[in-house]
């Protein structure tokens, strides 16, 4: 049986460890001691593990931003070379084949810009700045992004927000993770139909509803859609990845909330987003 001296001694040396100031000493040869010595054994060890996961996130994220940064330029002088080239020929071949460059490119540069967004949001290497921040805030902002695609569809977009509603959440990745949403209700909608944005509260959660007039998701499907690079039967010969609602997905359960997706086929989509009433102030 140990004394309160020697839990005492043990309990030290866990508290250490845990706050990172744990230091090897010496003992005897007696039973506590062979305790005492295994279990440093182990602490010293599981210290050194944490440090080399500290040093490989911070390599991982240094290689993360060498690689967006070095392949911005070439791929920025590709994109225009090839934009130049289309203004200066006839040729319709030369034409497609510029295209087709263009197009390419574009996607490789969303592809460095998804990768480095899912890298970051994966290995915790990205601190959210959490804020309390106004519902009627993130949608503005999502909504001016989509404007202009709406625009080109003719697609109306009616916003009914309750005042004041507030949420904890980092605004920038909150209005990334909704503005996803919102661009897929418009590039997967005919022209000329409407998209729908409310909020809603309910007991436990409160939150915001994209209700577009789509082709729908199959059932099926449904799980489907949030997965890393998957790109849909609607999906055709839109432009897209197949990461946004990975992203969404994942910045939302960043903040607590979850998603819920309604759909019929032929009809249209409902995508609701949820947050946590804990985080969420009604002035
Ligand atoms: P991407 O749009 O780049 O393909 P996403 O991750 O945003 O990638 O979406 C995955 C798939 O989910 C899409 O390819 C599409 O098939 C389907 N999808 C998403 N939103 C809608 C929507 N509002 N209506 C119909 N299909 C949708």
């Amino acid at each position: 049986m140990f004394h309160k001296k020697e839990y005492k001694l043990l309990n030290q040396m866990l508290d250490d460890a845990l706050s990172g100031e744990f230091v090897e000493n010496k003992f005897d040869e007696t039973e506590l001691s062979k305790l005492q010595s295994k279990l440093m054994r182990f602490l010293t060890s599981a210290s050194i593990s944490e440090i080399k996961i500290i040093e490989e996130k911070e390599k991982l994220k240094q290689l993360i931003t060498d690689i967006s940064h070095q392949t911005k330029t070439p791929l920025t002088n590709i994109i225009m070379y090839s934009q130049l080239l289309n203004e200066k020929t006839n040729d319709p071949q030369v034409l497609a084949f510029t295209q087709e460059i263009l197009l390419q490119s574009k996607k490789l540069e969303e592809l460095i810009i998804g990768f480095s967004k899912m890298s970051r949001l994966e290995t915790g290497i990205l601190q959210y700045d959490f804020k309390e921040v106004l519902i009627s805030q993130i949608l503005n902002e999502a909504v001016q992004q989509g404007y202009l695609s709406a625009v080109k569809k003719d697609i109306q977009i009616h916003v009914e927000v309750t005042k004041n509603l507030k949420i904890t959440a980092d605004k920038k990745w909150i209005v990334e993770a909704i503005f996803n949403i919102l661009d897929n209700a418009i590039k997967y909608s005919n022209p000329m139909t409407s998209i729908s944005i409310r909020t809603f509260c309910y007991e436990l959660f409160c939150g915001i509803s994209i209700i577009d007039q789509g082709p729908g998701i199959d059932e099926d499907e449904i799980p489907q859609i949030f997965t890393r690079f998957y790109r849909g039967n609607s999906s055709g010969e839109k432009e897209g990845i197949g990461v946004g609602l990975f992203l969404s997905r994942k910045i939302i359960e960043d903040h607590g909330g979850y998603i819920k997706v309604k759909s019929i086929v032929g009809t249209g989509s409902t995508f609701q987003i949820f947050f946590p009433i804990l985080s969420t102030l009604k002035d």
